[in-house]
């Protein structure tokens, strides 16, 4: 196989991969102790429609708002996937360095998907 299938699957840091399933990752910031206990309450279900609520927010700020609302939202958008993340036992340290050295896909800097 080539190099996408190569990158699609993670081999680049197995260690964070392995933590994130079987023990603690990090969780940015205070993020746990702020919200943690309010997040088991609520559960999955209604923090992803809080989730999609807030993207529904960042779409308006991103057409029709200033800078500053844009911020806004997206730090709301960040803080309620950070939530998921952490309620589904997904290390988002992990996940996002599925992208560190390029495109997952295609394996390339810059992309060369067709
Ligand atoms: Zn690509």
């Amino acid at each position: 196989m080539g190099r996408a299938s190569r990158h699609v699957h993670g081999q680049r840091s197995p260690s964070a991969l392995h933590r994130s399933r079987h023990g603690p990752h990090h969780v940015p910031g205070h993020h746990r102790a702020t919200y943690g206990d309010r997040d088991r309450e609520r559960g999955v279900d209604a923090s992803f429609g809080w989730f999609v609520e807030e993207v529904g927010e960042l779409s308006r700020a991103i057409r029709r708002q200033g800078h500053a609302e844009r911020v806004h939202e997206f730090s709301d958008v960040l803080a309620w996937l950070v939530s998921l993340a952490d309620q589904c036992d997904v290390d988002l340290a992990a996940a996002a360095a599925r992208y560190a050295d390029g495109c997952p896909a295609c394996g390339s800097i810059p992309c060369a998907c067709p």
